[in-house]
């Protein structure tokens, strides 16, 4: 459906994150960042998100308490329902176990979904301490699963040896931080799926997360590989911001500036 709106969700549910809670109060805090006087609400193509039909809001799933079971019925039953009344998914985690569920949910809808995923980790472990569901691991169930016909990675710069055996086993094309010359070229036939964890970028630039990995990306590098990016986006998410560590809110407006500028690229490519 062209020019679907894209559609906020709130996803805060942070039960997953092995080392840190805290991601469950990043859909409050994004939201608050979009409404921030100190920056407006235009994006850099000079859309403005408060217009009519640029983007709206379903508010926030009620997973903050739930068993994973029951968070992963939410989310999977959250993201169908803003997918069927002809909206398009823009979540905003969350840990990154949401990815999962959301994508259960997207590949019934579009089948033969390509997955660009934008993280310092690989998230592929098949478990993580004995947990399946970790926020490690929703890579691992997407492609067992085969819900998505091709997993671009890009930012990767934490990959253990089991990790890279899971690469070659699920065939994801990974572009690696160690070899990072600029934003690769992707290429992608059909529907896309943006998986953005914000620990992608240098913890420079963004000290709310709960695994902040030097040697990442910038935000202006994030934000060009959003400019330029081809395909129709059909659904997105943002993950792993953690506000308990951010007691400036620059994370939040990090977050916030990403989120105007994935709304751009859904509306650029229909
Ligand atoms: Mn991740
Ligand atoms: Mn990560």
């Amino acid at each position: 459906m062209p020019n679907a709106t894209p559609t906020l969700l709130g996803v805060p549910y942070d039960a997953a994150s092995s080392f840190q809670r805290g991601a469950a109060l990043a859909p409050i805090a994004i939201r608050a960042a979009l409404a921030c006087e100190s920056s407006n609400t235009w994006t850099e193509d000079g859309l403005d998100i408060t217009a009519p039909g640029i983007l709206a809001d379903a508010g926030d799933l009620g997973v903050d308490n739930a068993t994973p079971a029951a968070a992963h019925r939410a989310i999977e039953a959250g993201v169908a329902a803003v997918i069927d009344q002809g909206t398009r998914p823009l979540i905003l985690g969350g840990d990154h176990s949401i990815t999962y569920p959301a994508l259960r949910a997207l590949a019934k809808r579009h089948p033969g979904v390509t997955i660009l995923h934008l993280d310092a980790h690989g998230d592929l472990y098949d478990n993580y301490g004995g947990d399946r569901l970790s926020h490690a691991c929703p890579f691992a169930r997407i492609m067992e699963e085969r819900l998505a016909s091709r997993l671009i990675q890009i930012g990767i710069r934490t990959l253990s040896a089991h990790q890279r055996d899971q690469m070659a086993r699920f065939g994801v094309e990974t572009h690696e931080m160690r070899h990072w010359a600029g934003p690769p070229a992707i290429h992608v036939e059909g529907p896309l799926y943006l998986s953005l964890d914000i620990d992608v970028l240098d913890p420079a630039f963004v000290p709310g997360i709960s695994h902040p990995e030097p040697g990442g990306l910038s935000v202006r590098e994030v934000v060009t590989m959003l400019q330029r990016l081809e395909g129709r986006i059909v659904g997105a998410d943002l993950v792993e911001f953690n506000p308990s560590n951010d007691p400036s809110p620059r994370t939040g407006l990090v977050c916030a500036k990403l989120v105007k500028e994935i709304v751009a690229a859904m509306h650029r490519n229909g």
